[in-house]
């Protein structure tokens, strides 16, 4: 029997185009996205070029127009010196990101005097996201609060931050956050199995402490993100192995295993991978658009068996519960047991105007 979920939201991936299409592209992405349950994506703007500019998010969103198979928006990258021209951009973007700590790309903020300008001329209804670990996290939500304005932070993984963010929410600050499967599911245990190349990722896999504080703080957790970051398993075998990790395809499988085992329950995804991203990033409905699930098929994870390019997965092997068995977008029918039937091009952009 196939259990019906509506159309999921990513809003954290990289889609790797422009720039290095050998890992990833808006087709091949946007195929992951759909294999995995996600009907909408959101694609962070570390690419090569980052998308930091007007010019170049207009030539990002052209080539997601032609190529991407599922919903799409793109983000921003905020620089040293771009605050007021892509304050002038934040309508056709799903947001603006910070990277405020050690990442992959160049778009990285040292200087809170870098951060001012973006949090002081980022319209306040629209999406500012933040990659801030640690003590760096506690100063984001300073100037969040300094400027009286909504923050949305990204792959929160440690127990000190997200205790930090309870207690922002209970202060009352518009603070929100996502936590990504794999600081759910791995630690810094599994880094001999894995291998050092194949487990680098930013934030870094973490203690079992952490891990477990997140899942003890579910309810300050507001999404679930992939952070869907595809590397070939060349790159990270290599001798400058870079960080991260793909997701799009087994985000929702190792959720709905833990829905299995009692730990979430079907809701809690729902809520977390649809309704709160939905509303955080002010996404626009999407009609007759849902997933169908076999919540009691069991299967093993292998990268073989996938869409996105970069070949490997670090879970590999795994053993999941609920499985996706087919997307319908728009009432039209776009994967189905292993087939992704929606043509390059079909996805629309989430801030497309009516
Ligand atoms: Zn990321």
């Amino acid at each position: 029997m196939l259990t019906r979920l509506p159309g999921l939201t990513d809003v954290h991936a990289h889609l790797r185009q422009p720039g290095a299409t050998h890992k990833e592209d808006w087709e091949s992405g946007t195929a992951a996205a759909l294999a995995g349950g996600f009907t909408t994506v959101l694609a962070m703007p570390n690419t090569q070029p980052a998308i930091a500019t007007g010019e170049a998010l207009e030539a990002a969103l052209d080539l997601a127009h032609g190529k991407a198979r599922c919903d799409y928006g793109q983000y921003l990258g905020a620089g040293p010196n771009n605050a007021a021209e892509l304050a002038g951009l934040a309508g056709c973007a799903a947001g603006l990101k910070l990277y405020l700590d050690q990442t992959y790309g160049d778009l990285k903020l040292d200087d809170m005097s870098l951060w001012m300008p973006h949090f002081a001329a980022w319209p306040k209804d629209a999406p500012l996201a933040a990659h801030a670990e640690g003590k760096t996290l506690a100063a984001a939500l300073l100037m969040a609060a300094l400027f009286e304005r909504p923050l949305h932070l990204c792959h929160v993984s440690r127990r000190e931050e997200i205790l930090l963010i309870r207690k922002a929410k209970e202060r009352g600050l518009p603070v929100t956050c996502e936590v990504c499967p794999h600081h759910l599911f791995l630690t810094e245990d599994d880094i001999p199995a894995l291998g050092a190349g194949r487990s680098e990722v930013r934030p870094r896999l973490a203690r079992r402490a952490d891990r477990d504080a997140l899942w003890a703080n579910l309810d300050v957790i507001d999404c679930f993100a992939t952070d869907h970051a595809p590397h070939t398993l060349q790159e990270k075998d290599g001798d400058n192995p870079p960080p991260g990790f793909p997701g799009l395809e087994t985000a929702l499988p190792l959720l709905l295993t833990a829905v299995h085992e009692g730990r979430l329950t079907p809701e809690d995804v729902v809520a977390r991978l649809r309704d709160n991203p939905r509303r955080i990033f002010g996404l626009p409905e999407q009609p007759e658009t849902f997933v169908e699930v076999d919540l009691e098929e069991e299967y093993e994870i292998r990268a073989a068996d996938m869409q996105t390019r970069c070949g490997w997965t670090p879970f590999e092997g795994w053993r999941a519960r609920g499985r996706v068995r087919r997307v319908t977008v728009r009432g039209a029918l776009a994967y189905e047991d292993g087939e992704v039937l929606a043509a390059p091009g079909s996805g629309r952009d989430v801030r497309a105007k009516a």
